[in-house]
C-alpha cells in the first residue's frame, strides 16, 4: 500500500503558532544611567494605561532588535541610546507578541515623555519595585537590577 499515511504527514505540518507564524518581537529597553533604571508610565491602551514599563516597541520587518530599540526610544523619549546586551529570557504578551529586553546605555539627551507615556522615573536599586510594572516586565526588571548591583 503506497498511499501516504495521513495521520503521520499531518503531524509534520507546521501549526499556526510555530513555523508558519513566529511571534513578533517587542523590544523593551532597560536604560541605565548612574546606577538607576528608567521606568515609563503608559498612556494607552486603557488596559495598560497607568502601568509602568521598560519603554520600547515592536521590531519592524528588516530591522535588527537593537536598531528597533534605538528608533523607538528616539521617537518616544527623544534620547540616543546604545543597546548593550540582551537580558536572558523572553516573556509572552497578548496575541503573537513576545517581549525581549535589552540593557541600554544613555548616550545623549534627557528623556521626555514625548509619545506613549505621561511620566518617567529614574529608579535606584532600592526603588526598583516602587512602581506598578506591567506583569511581563517585572522579571526583567529584577534581572537588570541584580546586574546593576552586582559588585
Ligand atoms: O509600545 P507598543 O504599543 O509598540 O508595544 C507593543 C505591545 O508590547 C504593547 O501591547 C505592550 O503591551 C507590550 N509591551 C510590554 N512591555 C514593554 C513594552 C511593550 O508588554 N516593555
Amino acid at each position: 500500500d503506497s498511499r501516504p499515511n495521513l495521520a503521520t504527514s499531518a503531524s509534520r505540518l507546521p501549526t499556526m503558532t510555530d513555523e508558519a507564524n513566529p511571534p513578533r518581537v517587542v523590544v523593551g529597553g532597560a536604560i541605565c544611567d548612574q546606577g538607576r533604571l528608567l521606568a515609563a508610565r503608559r498612556t494607552a491602551p486603557p488596559a495598560l494605561a497607568g502601568r509602568w514599563e521598560l519603554p520600547g516597541g515592536k521590531v519592524e520587518p528588516g530591522e535588527t532588535p537593537d536598531q528597533a530599540l534605538v528608533r523607538e526610544l528616539h521617537e518616544e523619549l527623544g534620547i540616543e541610546i546604545e543597546a548593550i546586551a540582551r537580558v536572558p529570557g523572553e516573556w509572552p504578551l497578548k496575541q503573537d507578541l513576545v517581549l525581549h529586553v535589552w540593557q541600554a546605555r544613555l548616550l545623549k539627551g534627557e528623556p521626555q515623555p514625548l509619545q506613549d507615556h505621561d511620566e518617567l522615573r529614574w529608579l535606584a536599586p532600592d526603588e526598583a519595585f516602587d512602581v506598578d510594572w506591567l506583569d511581563q516586565d517585572r522579571p526583567a526588571v529584577g534581572a537588570v537590577m541584580e546586574a546593576l548591583t552586582r559588585p
